[in-house]
């Protein structure tokens, strides 16, 4: 068997700017139809680095599509009750259009329940069990942010999935359950998600004509795991320290990139890949939802 030597670089930054400006340009038609701007309101509770970097991002993403943007930020040591209160509040404005609570919380508070208090029609980040299980109805509402991005960096590579077995690895509530389900109800994909109890992971990984990953542990996926002419489509996120990186530390994804990449037909990137498409679905989403309530 001769071994695929070239493969498509899956630019995810490219995409997710394409996705912006097609998000600005309706923006300036609305505002220009006296219609209401886009309106994103950001909860952030205590000052995690990661998180306030996160929020940053956030916001610059706002700024460079003209959504209107709200910060609210409470100390760490907000009680549930106050923060679902507060939440209530966001819910009944109605000059919010969409909002997130960025994740993770202190420890004292539900992240379910703070979750699950979120109006549907203002869940951005797709995180609502309504949310969550509109996929299946074939008409999702506001669809889960990262899973919402791979789709669409498939969609826009042109990358047929009809038919074709997926295998997700990892399952988690926000990016492996949706994922799968979003391959299966809207790619019509034959998917297989393999989770930490999964035994001999290659054996599924090896028969992938689309492999998905979102893990957290670099490295996970060697060449041996992955088919020839496979689509690699690695979500994994991992901050790696080490004095080998020019700035000390570097992100890595779950893929082990280098030898993977040469096998594959289609691979993004860490970073560069599926995360730039997070921020720019959000904003879609911001966008649907101001386009739902305020038509
Ligand atoms: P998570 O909640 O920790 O979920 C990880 C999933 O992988 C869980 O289902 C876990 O199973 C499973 N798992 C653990 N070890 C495994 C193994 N050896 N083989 C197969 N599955 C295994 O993490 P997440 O929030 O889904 O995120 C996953 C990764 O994607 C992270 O690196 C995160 O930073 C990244 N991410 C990136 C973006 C982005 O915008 N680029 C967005 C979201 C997530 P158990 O639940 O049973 O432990």
């Amino acid at each position: 068997m001769t071994e695929t030597t070239t493969y498509t670089l899956i630019d995810g930054k490219k995409v997710a700017s394409d996705i912006k400006e097609e998000i600005a340009q309706k923006v300036a038609e609305r505002k220009q139809a006296g219609k209401k701007i886009p309106h994103l309101a950001i909860i952030l509770v205590g000052d995690d680095g990661a998180s306030q970097t996160y929020v940053d991002n956030k916001v610059k993403a706002c700024k460079s599509v003209g959504f209107h943007y709200t910060m609210m930020r409470f100390a760490d040591t907000i009680s549930e009750e106050k923060l679902l209160k507060h939440i209530d509040h966001v819910n009944n404005d109605d000059d919010v259009d969409g909002f997130i609570v960025q994740l993770p919380l202190p420890p004292h508070i539900s992240v379910e329940r703070v979750t699950e208090k979120i109006r549907s029609d203002k869940d951005v980040d797709g995180f609502t069990n309504h949310n969550f299980g509109s996929i299946i109805s074939k008409k999702p509402l506001l669809m889960p942010a990262t899973p919402f991005g791979v789709m669409e960096l498939l969609r826009r590579y042109n990358i047929e999935t009809e038919g074709k077995h997926a295998v997700v690895v990892g399952a988690s509530r926000i990016t492996g359950a949706p994922l799968s389900m979003m391959l299966t109800e809207l790619g019509h994909a034959t998917v297989t998600i393999c989770h930490k109890y999964t035994k001999d992971l290659a054996t599924f990984t090896r028969a992938a004509d689309i492999l998905l990953v979102a893990v957290g542990k670099p490295g996970l996926i060697t060449a041996e795991m992955v088919k020839e002419g496979a689509v690699v489509v690695d979500i994994g996120t991992t901050r790696v320290e080490g004095p080998q990186y020019p700035k000390g530390w570097a992100i890595k994804g779950d893929v082990d990139f280098k030898a993977v990449a040469p096998k594959t037909s289609y691979i993004t990137p860490v970073p560069g890949g599926v995360g730039p498409m997070t921020i720019a679905s959000l904003l879609f989403n911001t966008l649907r939802a101001t386009e739902l309530q305020n038509p």
